[in-house]
């Protein structure tokens, strides 16, 4: 067996695995890089192997790191089938053509600056239709049923607890007269986290790809997050101020929705508008409906009593543009979670450019801001930051709270990994993460006993002696 690392590897965007095993080629994964935009669009376009003589995908979640250039794989000749959970199927569906919208907009950005210089236009690397096209290829299926992707290649899908749909995929392989299992981790989640269920645990793998995202570090406690968060919406309240929110339109925003909603049913809350104001965020949330099968008990039980975790009384879901400007003029306290989680594109900039100049109001961040982005320099607390061009002044307050992080902690991915045979397991590979938490992990791992841990370059290809 043959493992490429194609993308993700030192690094956290753009995953994407080759696995040639039994003259049949399977892809891991097909994500998006974002970085650089002159980059991105070389990077993502021009794809590092053949499109065409790949036999079958394994999609691990919708996430646009891990799903986002599946429109560009099809389109550049990939005749098989992708794999993946329903729930990763559905919300890949609109995740993808919303990606699909984005490149043909950024596309035209590009060609409007084209034009000016005498340049010729370029296409956008996929197209909506590119999307709709993709989606034929999909087949979905539950957690724990096996499917044979090959007559000696079985691939099965285990609770990832990272977000809906996401999973832990387990390919097992006879190959010479011997069964290989090659575990992927995709992204993991994190143990007691709400509304999913707790990654499965795995206890037998001669192979491991494991993400790596916070190697090194370490999450604030679930448990203290709902008390921080009430005292942020309290004082807000108090001085009659706004809570604005730049969350992901997939996992963050219904986790928290999810919180305020508890909050305000226990009382430790005042009522107030709560607003999500993000097209995607709204039809993410009516997937997270549709897949009761993935929820943890205590969601389930929610459902049961006829509590709707994501629908309460307060809580205003936006689609329309025209209603979310409307927002702008409303004067009594209230919270609006807005994408993008990053503060670099959406409906998030015109909260901010109208908010955070008045210092009743609140930031509040609950995801990983990248360097270079308005939510990193807002985070940094920069006292002057540009929004659509203008120079504005941060007198809101900031808050930041980690623990809604999706990912395990540096203690939390030892702790899953710790479960497999240290004596069969003697294959690691640690991925998606920056070089420093990628050899925090490796590092980690090495002290409780596990060996032959490898950080791999991008393009590196690795032979698996069986
Ligand atoms: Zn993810
Ligand atoms: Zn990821």
């Amino acid at each position: 067996m043959q493992i490429e690392f194609l993308g993700g590897a030192q690094s956290v965007t753009g995953t994407c695995h080759l696995i040639t095993v039994q003259g049949r080629k399977i892809l891991l994964d097909c994500g998006l890089y974002q970085g650089k935009r002159s980059e991105s669009f070389s990077r993502n376009r021009e794809l590092p192997f053949d499109a065409a003589a790949v036999d079958a995908m394994v999609l691990s979640h919708a996430h646009i790191d891990h799903s986002g250039n599946i429109p560009n794989l099809v389109k550049s000749g990939f005749k098989g089938s992708i794999y993946c959970t329903h729930a990763t199927r559905d919300l890949a569906s609109i995740m993808l053509q919303d990606a699909g919208h984005i490149q043909e907009k950024d596309a035209e950005y590009v060609n409007k600056k084209h034009e000016k210089k005498g340049l010729p236009p370029i296409e956008p690397i996929y197209t909506v239709k590119d999307t709709l096209l993709s989606l034929e290829h999909f087949v979905s299926l539950n957690y724990h049923r096996p499917i044979k992707l090959f007559e000696d290649i079985t691939v099965t899908f285990y609770d990832a607890g990272h977000i809906l749909g996401s999973a832990v995929s387990l390919l097992e392989i006879r190959e010479n007269g011997r069964d290989l299992r090659l575990v992927f981790s995709g992204d993991l989640g994190r143990p007691n986290m709400p509304i999913l269920r707790d990654p499965d645990v795995l206890l037998d793998a001669d192979v491991l790809l494991t993400e790596s995202t916070y190697g090194g570090r370490s999450h604030d406690d679930y448990d203290t997050v709902h008390d921080k968060l009430a005292r942020i919406v309290n004082e807000t309240y108090r001085r009659r101020g706004k809570v604005i929110v730049p969350a992901f339109s997939v996992g963050r925003t219904q986790d928290l929705v999810y919180a305020l909603h508890k909050l305000t049913m226990e009382n430790k809350i005042p009522s107030q508008p709560i607003f999500v104001d993000s097209p995607l965020s709204v039809n993410a949330t009516d997937i997270f409906r549709e897949h009761p099968e993935c929820y943890d008990d205590e969601t389930r039980e929610m459902v049961n009593n006829n509590q709707d975790p994501f629908g309460f009384n307060r809580l205003q879901y936006i689609k329309d543009v025209e209603e979310s400007k409307k927002l702008n003029s409303l004067s009594e306290p209230c919270i609006i979670i807005s994408a993008s989680g990053m503060c670099e594109a959406g409906r998030i900039l015109h909260h901010l450019a109208n908010n955070i100049e008045d210092e009743r109001n609140t930031i509040l961040i609950v995801g990983f801001m990248a360097e270079n982005t308005l939510g990193r320099r807002l985070v940094e607390k920069n006292p002057i930051v540009k929004i659509f061009g203008e120079s504005l002044q941060l007198r809101a307050q900031v808050f930041k709270l980690n623990a809604f992080s999706a990912h395990a902690d540096h203690d939390e991915l030892l702790a899953y990994i710790s479960r497999f045979d240290r004596e069969r397991l003697k294959n690691i590979f640690v991925l998606h993460g920056e070089p420093p938490q990628s050899e925090a992990l490796a590092e980690g791992l090495g002290s409780i006993g596990f060996s032959n841990i490898r950080i791999p370059q991008m393009g590196e290809k690795v032979e698996i002696l069986n």
